[in-house]
């Protein structure tokens, strides 16, 4: 058994509703890969049991960095 990511790996179609204007957020990826200067072993975006994503508004492009509980596969 392993825990894994449900959004890195597709397994769960997760969505936001965004908190400004109510409209549907979506995956912009792992935190880390978006913002290419991190080092992508740096400890923070992978946080025990939560992988950190970044979250973007479809519609007001309002970001907001989301944990996303990992799942035993
Ligand atoms: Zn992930
Ligand atoms: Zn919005």
């Amino acid at each position: 058994m392993e825990k894994v990511c449900p959004v890195c790996n597709e397994i769960n179609d997760i969505r936001y509703k965004c908190r400004e204007c109510g409209s549907e957020m979506i995956d912009k990826g792992r935190k880390q890969e978006y913002f290419n200067d991190y080092s992508a072993d740096d400890p923070i975006y992978d946080i025990g049991d939560y992988c950190l994503h970044l979250f973007k508004c479809t519609k007001c492009d309002f970001m907001e960095d989301t944990l996303i509980r990992k799942v035993m596969m």
